[in-house]
């Protein structure tokens, strides 16, 4: 038997997972992370956190932390992929800063995941340990009993399931959702800020759209590197996030692009490869002690780049929820899921929405490009105001 009754389990130390340690820290909850891998490789690329996010980061003392390996983008630059030509240049930097009272960032996922990790580690109402998977729970009266994969019983107040998209937690609890592949394959690669085409902004996100295909790329690393994405229409299915993938394969994929990003991406080598899945969105995702959260809850494309923004808001909610009524757990966690489905499943559909939109082709694509070309960028951006100017 380990831990302590009164705090809180939570099963997975991704993104959702930690934060959610260090939000309940603030409201002086201890809290038990169980990460089922050994360890943590520095996995993953980059990450896009918009001002929903660093808000949130400041709160939790890991901005201060992350601020040394991001990167602030001035603007986030549309363009046809075929041409090259720039469709819009939505402004970023201090005008979504002064927007929104907290910065745009971009980072490569490890910094983020470190970060967090630093201030996890600092805190002595956090327990962190690896190697430990959790794989069923029993709800009881006074407490919940998490069980490892060792046959040990971990007891808490309550079990957050932050165990990703793959959760087998959440059919556990009974949750009807399983993740379906949506026919597109996501290709990333990270590489040094010197393979940029000189005609390309470096501190920006740029965007290329072309029929069945967009390529996202943006400075990480302080502007040290450069991450790039590559989204194609595609109907292979595999889990995971870090498959290897052949450079040539991705070559191939963005040969109707103009050159300048032809070459950046002839230039990145070391390719991964990640089907992309989503799911029905979950309505109810808690029972009684026990809920779920980040992907796990509510997996999202990355079309709108919110994914580990979302886990964040989470974690924040969900703390409050618990410090607010610290005596009945099970509504705390009704509480918690009640704040956030609408959202969640808000932010689910507008980036599938993204994704259609990013590979129209034809005549629908022909208005998409007019429309980005009529349109008064802060008035664009202001259309986003629901999502970016997210408070408790
Ligand atoms: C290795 C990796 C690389 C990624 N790379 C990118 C990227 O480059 N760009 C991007 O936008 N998103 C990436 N993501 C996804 C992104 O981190 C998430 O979409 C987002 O941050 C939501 O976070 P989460 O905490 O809900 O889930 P995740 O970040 O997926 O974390 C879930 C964690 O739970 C652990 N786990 C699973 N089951 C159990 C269990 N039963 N018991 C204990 N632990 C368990 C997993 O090992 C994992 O560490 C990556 C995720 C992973 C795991």
């Amino acid at each position: 038997m380990a831990g302590k009754r009164s705090s809180v389990v939570i099963a997975g130390g991704g993104i959702g997972g930690i934060a959610t340690a260090l939000a309940l820290a603030k409201y002086d909850i201890e809290s038990q992370v169980y990460e089922r891998r050994a360890g943590f490789p520095e996995e993953g690329a980059g990450i896009q956190i918009g001002p929903n996010g660093t808000r949130i980061l400041s709160d939790l003392g890991v901005a201060d932390v992350l601020r040394a390996h991001a990167a602030v983008p001035d603007a986030l630059s549309a363009r046809d992929g075929s041409t090259g030509q720039e469709l819009t240049r939505l402004p970023l930097g201090t005008w979504i800063a002064e927007r929104h009272g907290s910065p745009y960032w971009t980072a490569h996922r490890k910094d983020l995941h470190n970060a967090l990790r630093m201030r996890a580690e600092a805190d002595p109402r956090i327990t962190l340990k690896c190697g430990c998977e959790i794989v069923s729970f029993v709800n009881e009266a006074d407490g919940i009993r998490a069980i490892d994969a060792a046959g040990d019983v971990i007891e808490g107040q309550a079990l957050v399931c932050a165990d990703g998209l793959w959760s087998d937690l959440r059919k556990k609890m009974g949750a009807s959702g399983v993740p379906q592949p949506v026919g597109k394959t996501a290709f990333r690669s990270v590489t040094p800020a010197s393979d940029l085409p000189p005609e390309l902004t470096p501190n920006a996100v740029h965007i290329w759209l072309a029929p069945g295909a967009h390529v996202v790329h943006y400075p990480v690393n302080a502007g040290r590197d450069i991450a790039l994405v590559v989204i194609t229409d595609d109907t292979s299915r595999e889990a995971g996030w870090e498959r290897p993938a052949l450079a040539q394969t991705v070559q191939d994929s963005v040969r109707s692009f103009s050159m300048p990003l032809q070459d950046l991406v002839a230039k990145a080598q070391d390719w991964r490869r990640w089907s992309l899945y989503a799911m029905p969105p979950l309505q109810h995702w808690s029972v009684g002690r026990a809920t779920l959260l980040g992907d796990a809850a509510h997996p999202v494309l990355p079309f709108l780049a919110q994914g580990a923004v979302l886990a964040l808001e989470d974690a924040k909610m969900l703390a409050c929820c618990l410090a607010g009524e610290r005596h009945d757990v099970a509504t705390a966690l009704k509480n918690y899921e009640h704040a956030r489905w609408r959202r969640a499943k808000r932010v689910a559909e507008t980036s599938r929405r993204n994704g259609r939109i990013y590979h129209m082709s034809g005549a629908l694509a022909l208005a998409r490009n007019a429309t980005m070309r009529l349109t008064r960028p802060a008035r664009m951006m202001v259309g986003f105001d629901w999502l970016y100017g997210w408070r408790l």
